[in-house]
């Protein structure tokens, strides 16, 4: 998932970093698979997971799905704090390997962008608060609680591993271009996902 609103000075700096990954653009077939489950973490697994950070990093984004750099498993990277993503100093990225939800409870409906689909964001509506179980790299078994913005972080993650995209599940006519939601929505501080 991405920001909706980047204001964020020397972003172009951070693209120059070498990036092992393109993130696949929203009308690869790629990303509309079903992605299989991942049953151990190879040592180059590892690795792929440390590059995909640093791509999802670079490119400002709080998440980012194996199948949107073109890897067919359940797994994607996070980050559980993203409302202060632009304050802190260094992030923290986890990485949730067969992901599933066990509970949902309220809605939220905000606006949310996709690496995928760069520059445009459209109001989703998703669950507030959810919990939910994931192995990590070490495939212990975690199960947490997600609300708000981390968990919609984590709702629009698990969409991929199951070929849905962001626009799928928009609200009807909420598609716009960040500069059009810059302008639109200039004093009302809008939730980023
Ligand atoms: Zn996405």
């Amino acid at each position: 998932m991405k920001v909706a609103i980047e204001n964020k000075a020397g972003e172009s700096d951070k693209e120059e970093q070498a990036i092992q990954f393109n993130v696949l653009f929203y009308t690869e077939p790629d990303l509309r698979r079903t992605c299989h489950k991942v049953k151990f973490v190879a040592e180059e697994l590892k690795q792929t997971i440390m590059e995909m950070a640093k791509t999802m990093l670079a490119k400002e984004g709080v998440g980012l799905a194996a199948p949107q750099v073109g890897i067919n498993k359940r797994f994607f990277l996070f980050v559980p704090n993203p409302d202060r993503y632009h304050d802190a100093e260094e992030i923290e990225v986890c990485v949730a390997i067969n992901p599933q939800i066990l509970e949902r409870e309220g809605e939220s409906i905000i606006f949310e962008g996709c690496l995928s689909y760069p520059d445009y964001v459209a109001k989703v509506n998703r669950a507030l608060k959810i919990k939910v179980r994931y192995q990590d790299m070490d495939m212990n078994r975690v199960e947490e609680e997600f609300i708000g913005l981390a968990a919609r972080v984590f709702q629009h993650e698990l969409d991929h591993l199951d070929g849905i995209l962001f626009v799928d599940r928009m609200i009807q006519d909420t598609l716009k271009h960040v500069d059009e939601l810059a302008e639109d929505e200039e004093k009302e501080k809008t939730d980023k996902v």
